[in-house]
């Protein structure tokens, strides 16, 4: 098999973490160049801007976009429009309008356009998704905790509009929760603590209702003291389904553990997925943008209530 050369834009703490290492294992792919204003990776040709990677690399197919979502439109706009595949980070834009309009450049143009959601590659999110289908689904409960400090020390950008706050890791839950349930939710209400200094919620509540009625509660803090807290409870008719560490452990009514158990919390393996489903997008020459995630964190912020936080200090800053 040929690798495909790709382009990252935005060589920040996913790309070094995720994204590179991913890149470097990957047969589909070869990282050919890089995008960033601050020197890119060694040895891999880096270009200031992706206006000029377009124009002086007229043989990568394919860019792979980390930048912070508020920027992000512009450049994966810029990259369709000269003919290349491309592939977003999670959030997929700063708005729902903003990707919206991505899509309906990518089908014109014929291109793929991959919106990914990580988390939806964690070990156990299939096996989850496998064993609910056929049940009746009683209520759904989401703990989704992690310190900010610890897990984006110094991105600002987080608390800037657009940034989503504590929805920055809170859509990973809902891209599982969207992925394993049988039925369709919708946000009923929501509670979403400002701090004072900030655009953004640093903790929530936000309820879902099914189609019978409540159905889901989700309780997440970004200033959570502690190991992160990535889980849900999943009630059914014919026992209980808990997924944790963000998907990556499972287990049935309390019974034996599914998954590998990682020690450390983070993200296993789960961009080697999102490379080898990007790859698989491109033979197809097909895009994959589902929105329902992007959807449910729009309309908490359309329904929640607004209630007051102390003002936010990275201590990193
Ligand atoms: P980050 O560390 O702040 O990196 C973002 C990079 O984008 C910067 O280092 C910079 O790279 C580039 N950039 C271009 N314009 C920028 C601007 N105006 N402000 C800030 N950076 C700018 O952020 P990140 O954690 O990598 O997150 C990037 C995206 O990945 C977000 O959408 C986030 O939700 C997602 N993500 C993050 C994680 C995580 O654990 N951190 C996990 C999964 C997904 P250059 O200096 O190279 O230009």
């Amino acid at each position: 098999m040929t690798a495909t050369r790709i382009a990252l834009v935005g060589i920040g703490k996913i790309a070094r973490d995720q994204h590179i290492p991913a890149l470097a294992a990957s047969d589909a792919f070869e990282l050919a160049a890089t995008v960033s204003r601050s020197g890119g990776t060694e040895g891999v040709e880096n270009y200031e801007t992706v206006e000029a990677l377009l124009e002086a690399r007229r043989d990568i197919p394919a860019i792979s976009f980390c930048t912070p979502p508020q920027v992000r439109h512009a450049g994966a706009r810029a990259a369709l429009d000269a003919g290349r595949h491309v592939m977003l980070e999670k959030p997929p834009g700063a708005c729902l309008s903003d990707v919206h309009a991505l899509e309906a450049l990518a089908k014109e143009r014929g291109l793929s356009l991959f919106a990914t959601w990580h988390s939806r590659h964690a070990a156990c999110v299939p096996a989850a998704r496998a064993w609910l289908a056929d049940k009746r689904i009683r209520s759904v409960r989401i703990d989704w905790k992690e310190d900010v400090r610890v897990w984006h020390p110094g991105q600002r950008w987080i608390w800037e509009a657009g940034g989503l706050g504590v929805f920055d890791p809170t859509i990973n839950a809902f891209s599982i929760l969207t992925e394993i349930l049988p039925v369709e939710v919708h946000v009923s209400g929501a509670e979403l603590r400002f701090p004072s200094n900030c655009d953004t919620p640093i903790a929530a509540e936000v309820r879902m209702d099914g189609p019978d009625g409540p159905l889901v509660t989700a309780d997440v803090d970004f200033l959570y003291d502690g190991d992160p807290f990535w889980r849900q409870i999943v009630e059914t008719d014919a026992g209980t389904l808990t997924l944790d560490q963000g998907g990556a452990i499972m287990r049935i009514d309390g019974g034996a553990q599914q998954g590998e158990g990682w020690k450390e919390p983070g993200i296993h393996g789960e961009y080697d997925g999102l490379y080898a489903e990007f790859a698989r997008l491109l033979a197809r020459n097909a895009s994959e943008v589902d929105l329902r995630p992007m959807v449910l964190v729009a309309d908490a912020f359309t329904l929640g209530r607004r209630l007051d936080a102390p003002e936010f200090i990275d201590p990193t800053t």
